[in-house]
């Protein structure tokens, strides 16, 4: 059965920093009969839940990746590393599953595909990927917006 990757709050889990899941009946309707393989990049890097709210400052995902942005929370704490580690450890989940695509929530700083909060914490949007979908993208794996999400 084909696996595909999805943000676990979409699925549920109640990983997101508010310390909620997000589950949807289009996020099912778009998995199919995929095998779901849901996976939390900013928990399996080690970060807790509930935990302060963060945002990409200074570009996207792919600035993140290239060392030209950095990843802050809401107390100016710089999170880069952890969120960097959980896009590694989200590949590495989609490798070791034979994931080719990913269904990931929208404008989160990791899982956001084509728009991302834009870092001023007022909810504003830029164009850009997450750290993770960044990292997905650039190895061949599909990132789509989950829908509804
Ligand atoms: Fe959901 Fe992704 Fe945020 Fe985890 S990092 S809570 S999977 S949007």
């Amino acid at each position: 059965m084909e696996s595909v990757l999805v943000s676990a709050c979409l699925q549920g889990v109640p990983c997101r920093f508010d310390g909620r899941g997000k589950a949807s009946d289009a996020v099912t309707a778009a998995i199919g009969d995929r095998r779901p393989v849901a996976f939390c990049p900013e928990v399996s890097a080690g970060l807790p839940t509930p935990r302060r709210p963060a945002e990409i400052t200074g570009g996207d995902g792919h600035d993140v990746l290239d060392g030209r942005a950095r990843v802050v929370d809401d107390s100016g704490h710089d999170v880069t590393e952890e969120f960097v580690d959980g896009a590694e450890r989200a590949l590495e989940a989609a490798r070791r599953t034979g994931c080719t695509e990913a269904l990931l929530m929208a404008r989160s700083p990791s899982c956001g595909r084509g728009t991302v909060y834009d870092g001023t914490f007022t909810g504003a949007l830029r164009e850009g990927d997450g750290v993770t979908a960044a990292l997905l993208e650039r190895h061949g794996i599909t990132v789509r917006p989950a829908p509804g999400a």
